[in-house]
């Protein structure tokens, strides 16, 4: 027989009917969901998502194999690109900082790769001149392993030139 046990969940140690308010507590080492009467008999569990301020959005696989993800990284010569679109359509660095709400200086420095333009740049830039300025990278991730030559480092960037 299957019962269905829903949100109904009683504490783990008075048995009072929780009504969706358990607190979830570590009694010896052992997680309880009990009412909040009961908090006092362990110590209440934290989750660490939630207990600074600052929030780090840390991304990891819990994969113990290599792993190959894509990433969305800018072309090499994005700076040449953009320079490039920008001169086909005879506009000077400010007319071009005018029509995608930057400053003449960013273009600037952008043409002369001193800076990476920012994602939300790159896709004005991208829709301006219907290009794309970013390329699918596959990141393969090696754990580290015994069996894996050491020298390697833990991430391994493998350019894939599509053109
Ligand atoms: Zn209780």
């Amino acid at each position: 027989m299957n019962l269905l046990i829903g949100d109904r969940m009683n504490c783990e140690i008075c048995g009072k009917d929780l009504k969706g308010s358990g607190v979830k507590i570590i009694v010896e080492g052992t997680e309880l969901t009990v009412c909040p009467a009961c908090k006092k008999y362990g110590s209440e569990k934290v989750s660490t998502a939630s207990q600074s301020g600052a929030k780090r959005v840390v991304i990891k696989k819990k994969k113990p194999s290599t792993d190959i993800e894509f990433k969305d990284e800018l072309v090499d010569n994005y700076n040449q690109i953009i320079r490039q679109e920008r001169e086909k359509r005879g506009w000077s660095q400010e007319q071009l900082a005018k029509k995608i709400q930057e400053k003449e200086s960013l273009i600037k420095k952008i043409e002369n790769a001193e800076i990476t333009p920012d994602p939300e740049v790159v896709a004005k830039l991208e829709k301006l001149f219907g290009i794309k300025l970013k390329e699918s990278v596959p990141v393969v991730k090696l754990e580290k392993k015994s069996s894996m030559t050491p020298t390697l480092g833990d991430i391994v960037v493998v350019k894939k030139k599509e053109k």
